[in-house]
């Protein structure tokens, strides 16, 4: 098994857990929306958000699932069927309007209080650690993210660590991970790349591009997926379901049974 040339992490759900912003975040956009919301959220609200997560595709569907669970819905049923755009029409609002809502409320919560926004992720633990190790090795390790750019190089930076500006494919790219994923092969050889991805859709996305065959693909188990995604990595012939502490271990460790 030759060792990959170049890594390439995704950010939220992979290195960092960013559940309490996005449980903020869309709990300040939800009362944006229904403006009689009380100012804190309810007790138990936020653990029940949390396990639903891995549910939602798109940002605007986090205020909605708030909804969803304000008016009662069970986990077991949103789990079974989620609706999001069944539970944006009884929110009586738009999947434009949500998302702006959120984008202004974030927006706001980073001018405002960069520093509590920023102490809102957590890195997975022994995360930092494994970076630390890979950091001026043989092994390129890029992070590919829908996350501003910025950001992650800030939190990381945080923590010691310094990612250079190439080395960070953040929202600005504005374009898919399979994309990116291209990029980095360039024509070279794609079996030399591995990537870690907790979106289960993500990797189907990037299993579907005839040039990035060969390419390593792993499912980060302890990020934003859901035991049927677990379940369907575990039978995919090509991505490796990785645990966190595999991840831990050394990159040969991933792929050895
Ligand atoms: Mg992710």
């Amino acid at each position: 098994m030759a060792a990959p040339a170049i890594l390439a992490l995704d950010f939220d759900g992979v290195l960092c857990d960013g559940m309490r912003e996005y449980f903020e975040s869309a709990w300040r956009a939800y009362r944006r929306l229904r403006p009689g919301a009380p100012p804190r959220p309810p007790a138990g609200l936020f653990a029940r958000f949390a396990r639903l997560r891995p549910l939602v595709e798109s940002g605007w569907e986090m205020p909605v699932l708030i909804h969803a669970l304000r008016a009662g819905a069970s986990r077991a049923s949103l789990l079974r069927d989620w609706r999001p755009d069944a539970w944006l029409a009884d929110l009586a609002a738009t999947r434009e309007a949500v998302g702006a809502a959120l984008d202004r409320v974030r927006d706001e919560w980073i001018a405002h209080d960069e520093t509590g926004w920023l102490a809102s992720h957590a890195f997975y633990p022994g995360v930092i650690e494994r970076l630390r190790r890979l950091a001026g090795g043989p092994v390129r390790v890029v992070v590919v993210t829908t996350k501003e750019g910025r950001f992650v190089r800030t939190l990381l930076a945080r923590q010691g660590l310094t990612l250079g500006d190439a080395d960070v494919y953040g929202k600005e790219a504005r374009r898919p991970k399979r994309t990116t994923l291209l990029e980095l092969v360039a024509g070279g050889d794609p079996t030399r790349v591995w990537f870690v991805e907790d979106r289960l859709r993500t990797l189907e996305d990037v299993k579907r591009e005839p040039a990035l065959a060969g390419a390593r693909l792993f499912l980060a188990a302890w990020g934003y997926n859901t035991a049927g995604d677990r379940a369907t990595a575990r039978n995919d012939g090509r991505i490796v379901l990785l645990t966190l502490a595999r991840f831990a271990r050394t990159l040969s460790a991933w792929v050895t049974y």
